[in-house]
């Protein structure tokens, strides 16, 4: 069994993402905005799409999910109709208009496994950015020890192991995380309060141990981060994490094969350097000129800033 995942960079800075059980060669799509760069993602990986997963309503997460469908089933000879390929998505976004082209509406907790695959997965309600933004959690994917930090997790590094191609691997939980949590940050309260933004980050901190990959919905992390020293700008965690991320992407233009990703990032690091999982720190607290009071309001006062930052 080996799952993998493959960032595809769609729209202007948008994270998509094909989830491959390689054993299997089928995949799950994750956001997929921009189907033909989705398409051309599971070609190069030799996979077909059975399941699409779609973290919220905004358009540059779900303005493709039809149109990836169509295309699947005209590829398979559907003319256009149902290629059985199932579109899961939230059923309780604002006033209950569904995500564009949901066929399986799903509610916090909601698990599964995508048919003739090992991709298991459950889902945590996470409002905030939308009412009814969804984070996806697949258990066991594979990742290239080289393409995250292990060493960063100091003593919550999972072991490394021997991938199919003798390459050094680890095998972890990933979250997709949509625009509730990004790298270094997390997404507008477009819809929600504080108080729900916070409830929801803690019961991702809750829910997910430190060696968690986090995949999420944008590439933000530079100016994330360069917002995070602004608030703590003493933290060494954010400065080694601001030199990781400046090696990894390189110069190389978005969209472009050889510009690197900073997904993924770890839970475990996020904790340390991402100021919206830190409200409850005091020096967070301060920096917002909120010293002695509760998460909810720090969020708030710390959202607000980010807004204008
Ligand atoms: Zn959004």
């Amino acid at each position: 069994m080996a799952l993998r995942v493959t960032p595809v960079p769609t729209l202007s800075d948008n994270y998509a993402y094909l989830i491959s059980d390689t054993i299997t060669r089928k995949a799950v799509a994750v956001d997929p905005a921009q189907p033909a760069r989705m398409l051309a993602a599971a070609a190069a990986a030799g996979v077909t799409i059975t399941e699409v997963w779609c973290t919220h309503r905004h358009p540059d997460h779900s303005a493709g999910n039809e149109a990836l469908v169509a295309a699947l089933a005209r590829a398979t000879g559907g003319a256009g109709t149902s290629a059985g390929v199932a579109v899961v998505a939230s059923g309780v976004e604002r006033d209950g208009v569904p995500v564009p082209g949901t066929t399986v509406s799903i509610r916090d907790g909601a698990a599964g496994r995508v048919a003739g695959t090992a991709i298991g997965w459950e889902a945590i309600h996470t409002p905030g950015h939308t009412d009814g933004h969804m984070c996806f959690v697949v258990r066991d994917v594979t990742v290239p020890a080289a393409a995250v930090d292990v060493d960063g997790l100091g003593a919550d590094a999972p072991p490394v192991t021997v991938g199919e191609a003798g390459e050094a691997v680890v095998v972890v939980p990933a979250l997709f995380s949509g625009d509730a949590l990004f790298l270094g940050g997390c997404g507008r309260l477009f819809d929600g309060t504080p108080a729900e933004a916070l409830t929801s980050l803690d019961r991702l901190v809750a829910a997910l141990p430190p060696a968690t990959a986090v995949y999420c919905g944008h590439e933000y992390t530079q100016t994330n981060l360069r917002f995070a020293a602004a608030v703590e700008p003493r933290s060494t965690a954010v400065a080694a994490a601001a030199d990781r991320v400046r090696a990894v992407l390189g110069d190389a233009p978005w969209g472009d094969a050889r510009r690197g990703t900073s997904v993924p990032g770890w839970m475990g690091v996020e904790v340390d350097v991402n100021p919206f999982l830190r409200v409850r720190e005091p020096t967070v607290a301060a920096a917002v000129g909120k010293e002695g009071g509760d998460a909810a309001t720090v969020m708030g006062a710390l959202r607000r800033w980010k807004d204008r930052f």
